[in-house]
C-alpha cells in the first residue's frame, strides 16, 4: 500500500482529527467525501499487471475500500504513525497481528489481565491449534516479565491500562526487554487512546486500538486498527490477514468511525476531566472498597502512569461492599448511566464483573468481590455522581 502524504503532518491532534483524510469530493466538489458502498471496482483494460491478492488497486472490497483508506489516514495521524490498517473489529485487528507475526514454535508473552479475546486466543487457541508457546505473566512485575522473555520469544503483548482492572504496565521498560531478546512489542492502547498515550514514541513496535470504543465514541459502529512504522510487516498483515482471512471493515462502519473521530480529542479531554472528578468522589464514598484509576495517587502505578500518559482515560474500576446480586441491582437502578457492556461511548456505561467470572483469580484479590467497570461518558459529571449516589441508596448503602 503506497504511503499517503499527510498534508497536516506536524499539526496538533485537534486539527488532525478534523482535517486528515478529508478532502473535496472529486466528482461534485462536496465538502464531504462520499460513502462508497461497492463490492467491486472497474478493472484496468490491461490485466497483465493486476495482482488479485494486493491491496494497492481498488478492485474488490475485501482488498480495500476508499472509506477504509481515508479512516486509515486519520487514525495514523492521531497516532503519529507511518501506517495504519483498519479492520472489522478490535479483535479482528488483534487476531490479524498475532496471525501474521506468530508461527509454530514461537513464544509469546502476554498479560494475566487483558481483554477477554486475547486470553482466549493465547490460553486456548494459538497454543492448541498452532503449537505457539504462550506464556502468561503479571505485566506489572518487571522481574517476572524479564524472566519470561527468552530468545525464542517473537512477541510480547501488553495492555495498559488493562481491561478490566485498569492496571498499568511500563511500556518503555518492557519494549527494551523485548528488543534485547529480538522480540517485538505490541500494545493494546484502547483504554488510553492516542489522546493520552503515543506508544510508538515509547518503543512499541505495533499498537492496536479498538476503534469501537473512544475513537468512534458513539456506540454505533465496530472497528479496530493496527498502527506501526514497520511498513514491510504492515504490508504482510494486509496480505496475510486482511485479504486472505477477510476481516475487512465495511465502508459504512469506516464512514461512521471517520465521522466520530473528528470530535475524538474534544471528547477525550472532557472524559479525562470527568473521570478524575468521579474517581475522586468514589474514593471518598462510604461502602466503596477500592477505586482503580491511574489518575488517583492511590493507584499503585500512579507515578508510572504520570510518566507515560498525558491524561488517564475514561475507565474506572471500583468495588462495592455487596454481593453479585446486589451489585446487579445497583447497576439496574442507574438512570443517567447505561447498564451495558462496552466503553468509550458518548453515554456512560456500567458493567459488573461477577465473582464467578472464570478469570477472577487472575485479578488482584481486592477485585474478587463487588467489582464494577465503569466507562465515563460525556454527561455532566455531577449528574453522573448524583446518579451513582442514588443507586447506592437504592441498595441500602
Ligand atoms: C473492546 C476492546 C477490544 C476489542 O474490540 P472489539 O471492537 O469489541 O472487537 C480490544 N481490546 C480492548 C482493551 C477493548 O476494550
Amino acid at each position: 500500500m503506497a504511503k499517503k502524504q499527510n498534508k497536516f503532518k506536524g499539526y496538533d491532534i485537534y486539527t488532525q482529527a478534523v482535517h486528515t483524510g478529508t478532502d473535496y469530493d472529486e466528482g461534485t466538489g462536496a465538502v464531504r467525501r462520499p460513502l462508497h458502498m461497492a463490492n467491486s471496482y472497474k478493472l484496468p483494460d490491461d490485466l497483465s499487471q493486476v495482482n488479485y491478492s494486493s491491496t494497492d488497486l481498488l478492485m474488490y472490497s475485501r482488498n480495500g475500500n476508499p472509506n477504509q483508506h481515508w479512516l486509515e489516514e486519520k487514525v495514523a495521524a492521531l497516532y503519529h504513525a507511518d501506517d495504519a490498517i483498519v479492520f472489522a473489529s478490535g479483535v479482528a485487528a488483534l487476531h490479524a497481528l498475532f496471525w501474521t507475526l506468530l508461527k509454530t514454535g514461537d513464544r509469546v508473552v502476554y498479560p494475566k489481565v487483558s481483554y477477554m479475546a486475547v486470553y482466549r486466543l493465547f490460553h486456548e487457541l494459538f497454543n492448541k491449534k498452532f503449537g505457539v508457546e504462550t506464556v502468561m505473566v503479571d505485566m506489572t512485575n518487571l522481574e517476572e516479565v524479564k524472566k519470561a522473555i527468552t530468545p525464542n520469544t517473537r512477541l510480547v503483548h501488553i495492555e495498559t491500562p488493562d481491561n478490566p482492572t485498569v492496571g498499568i504496565s511500563d511500556i518503555a521498560e518492557i519494549a527494551k526487554m523485548a528488543h534485547e531478546n529480538g522480540a517485538v512489542l505490541s500494545v493494546d492502547n484502547t483504554f488510553a487512546s492516542p489522546f493520552n498515550q503515543r506508544l510508538l514514541e515509547l518503543g512499541a513496535d505495533f499498537v492496536v486500538d479498538a476503534l469501537t470504543k473512544f475513537i468512534n465514541g458513539h456506540g454505533d459502529a465496530q472497528g479496530g486498527a493496527i498502527l506501526s512504522n514497520d511498513l514491510e510487516t504492515m504490508d504482510r498483515i494486509r496480505y496475510e490477514a486482511q485479504v486472505n482471512v477477510g476481516s475487512v471493515i465495511s465502508p459504512f462502519n469506516a464512514w461512521q468511525i471517520f465521522r466520530g473521530a473528528v470530535t475524538f480529542p474534544l471528547r477525550m479531554e472532557r472524559i479525562n476531566q470527568s473521570s478524575l472528578e468521579i474517581a475522586q468522589w468514589l474514593e471518598q464514598r462510604k461502602h466503596v472498597t477500592f477505586v482503580s484509576y491511574p489518575g488517583l495517587e492511590s493507584h499503585p502505578h500512579h507515578d508510572l502512569a504520570k510518566r507515560q500518559m498525558k491524561g488517564f482515560g475514561g475507565v474506572i474500576s471500583f468495588g462495592v461492599e455487596a454481593d453479585d446480586k446486589t451489585v446487579e441491582k445497583f447497576c439496574a437502578h442507574l438512570k443517567v448511566v447505561t447498564f451495558a457492556v462496552s466503553l468509550g461511548h458518548d453515554e456512560s456505561l456500567i458493567f459488573p464483573q461477577p465473582s464467578y467470572d472464570e478469570r477472577i483469580d487472575l485479578y488482584p484479590s481486592q477485585f474478587h468481590k463487588g467489582f464494577i467497570r465503569f466507562s465515563v461518558g460525556l454527561e455532566d459529571p455531577q449528574d453522573i455522581i448524583q446518579d451513582l449516589n442514588q443507586a447506592f441508596h437504592a441498595i441500602g448503602l
